[in-house]
C-alpha cells in the first residue's frame, strides 16, 4: 500500500492488541519488503514485491544461528562462488520466524571470511524455497527446514532452524545485485532492523494496551472486602502506572517512526522506543496478571496467554541489554559531534 512507517506502527499496535503472533508474521514479511524496496534491484523488486504485496508469497529474514544472536558479526554460515552465476551456501540458521511457510528468506551469510572488520565480509542473499515443505524440490536442494521449535508463547507463527547444505543460489539473488550488494549485507540488515525495532516497539504498545483493558474490566468485576477491587487504592496505583507507561511508550514509538519517515537516522530513538515499549509490554502484562489474582493463572483468561507472549519482545530484534548498548553508543557519538 506504500504506507508510511507511522501508519504502519499504528496498524501493528492494533494487531498486537489482538495477538502478537499475527504481527510477527506481518513484521517479518515487512522487513523483507523493506529490504527489497530500499536495496533491491529493479528486477528483484518487480520479481517479488507484487506477489509479496498480495500475500501470495511470504518472506522471512535470518541472521541468528545456533551459537549466536546478539553478536551478529560472528555468523558462520557462508557462501562461496562455484561458477560465474552461482553461489553455494552452507551453514545453519536459528529462530527463523516464518521459517516454514515463507517462499523467500533474506539470509545473511559470510562471503569474505578474511574481511576486517568482519561486517565488511557479509552478504544478504534472497534464498528461494518451497513454502510449507521441509525439503523442497530439486531446485531447492540443500535448503532444509527442521521441525518447528516448541516455544513458551508466540504460538501462532512458526519459528524454525534452517539448514543450508550445498544450497545453490543464483548470483543474481544477491540483494541489490552482485556489484552493489556483495559484502554489503550487514549494513542492509542493520538498516532494516532499525525499522524492525519500531515494529517491535509498536507490538509492546499493543500488548500493554490489551493488558490494561483486561485489568480495567476485571478490576470493576471482582469484589473483595465488600467492594470492587478497582476501589482499592493499591489497584488504582497499578492501573495508573500501567496507563502512564503505556502512554509514554506509544509516544516514543510514534516519534521514532516519524523520524524515520522524515528520512532522518533514528537508531537512538528506535532503540529507546524498542527498549521502553517492550519492557512496558512486559510490565503491564505482569501487573494485569496480578490484578486478575488466581484467575490470571488460568488458561480460561486471556491474560495468561499475554503473559507467555510478552517476554519475546524483550529478546527479538535485539535484547534489552543490546538496546542499552546501542543507545549508549549513539548518545556518546552525538555528544562528541
Ligand atoms: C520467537 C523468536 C523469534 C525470533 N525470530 C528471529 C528471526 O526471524 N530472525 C532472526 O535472525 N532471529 C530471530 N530470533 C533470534 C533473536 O533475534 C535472538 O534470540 C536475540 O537476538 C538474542 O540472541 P541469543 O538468543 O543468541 O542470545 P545471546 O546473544 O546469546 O544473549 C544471551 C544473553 O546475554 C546478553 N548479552 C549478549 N551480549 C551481551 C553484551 N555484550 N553485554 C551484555 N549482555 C549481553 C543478552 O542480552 C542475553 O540476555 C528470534 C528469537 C525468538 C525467541
Amino acid at each position: 500500500m506504500g504506507l508510511d512507517l507511522t501508519t504502519y506502527a499504528m496498524i501493528v499496535e492494533e494487531l498486537s492488541r489482538g495477538w502478537i503472533s499475527i504481527s510477527g508474521i506481518v513484521n517479518t514479511h515487512f522487513i523483507g519488503s523493506y529490504l527489497l524496496m530500499k536495496f533491491g534491484t529493479d528486477e528483484q523488486r518487480q520479481r517479488y514485491l507484487p506477489r509479496m504485496a498480495t500475500g501470495e508469497i511470504r518472506a522471512a529474514f535470518s541472521l541468528s544461528e545456533p551459537e549466536l544472536g546478539s553478536d551478529v558479526q560472528a555468523i558462520k554460515t557462508s557462501a562461496r562462488k562455484v561458477d560465474d552465476a552461482t553461489y553455494e551456501i552452507n551453514g545453519q540458521k536459528m529462530w527463523v520466524t516464518n521459517g516454514l511457510l515463507s517462499s523467500l528468506v533474506f539470509v545473511l551469510v559470510k562471503t569474505d571470511p578474511d574481511a576486517e572488520p568482519r561486517h565488511r565480509g557479509m552478504t544478504c542473499f534472497i534464498a528461494e524455497k518451497e513454502p510449507g515443505v521441509a525439503q523442497g524440490a530439486a531446485a531447492y536442494a540443500g535448503f532444509n527446514v527442521p521441525p518447528k521449535i516448541r516455544k513458551l508463547g508466540y504460538k501462532g507463527v512458526e519459528s524454525t532452524e534452517l539448514v543450508f547444505d550445498g544450497y545453490r543460489c543464483p548470483a543474481e539473488n544477491v540483494l541489490g545485485g552482485e556489484e552493489a550488494g556483495l559484502n554489503r549485507g550487514f549494513g542492509q540488515m542493520m538498516d532494516a532492523l532499525e525499522v524492525g525495532r519500531v515494529n517491535v516497539a509498536a507490538r509492546g504498545v499493543g500488548i500493554a494496551q490489551r493488558a490494561l483493558e483486561l485489568a480495567l474490566r476485571y478490576a470493576e468485576e471482582r469484589r473483595t472486602f465488600g467492594k470492587p477491587i478497582s476501589e482499592h487504592q493499591a489497584i488504582q496505583f497499578k492501573l495508573a502506572d500501567m496507563a502512564t507507561q503505556l502512554e509514554a511508550a506509544r509516544l516514543m514509538t510514534l516519534r521514532a517512526a516519524r523520524m524515520k519517515d522524515a528520512g532522518e537516522r533514528a537508531e537512538l530513538e528506535a532503540g529507546m522506543a524498542k527498549l521502553f515499549a517492550s519492557e512496558t509490554g512486559h510490565f503491564c502484562v505482569e501487573e494485569s496478571l496480578r490484578i486478575h489474582g488466581g484467575y490470571g493463572y488460568s488458561k480460561e483468561y486471556e491474560v495468561e496467554r499475554l503473559y507467555r507472549d510478552a517476554p519475546l519482545l524483550l529478546i527479538g530484534e535485539g535484547t534489552s541489554e543490546i538496546q542499552r548498548m546501542v543507545i549508549g553508543r549513539k548518545l556518546l557519538q552525538r555528544h562528541r559531534r
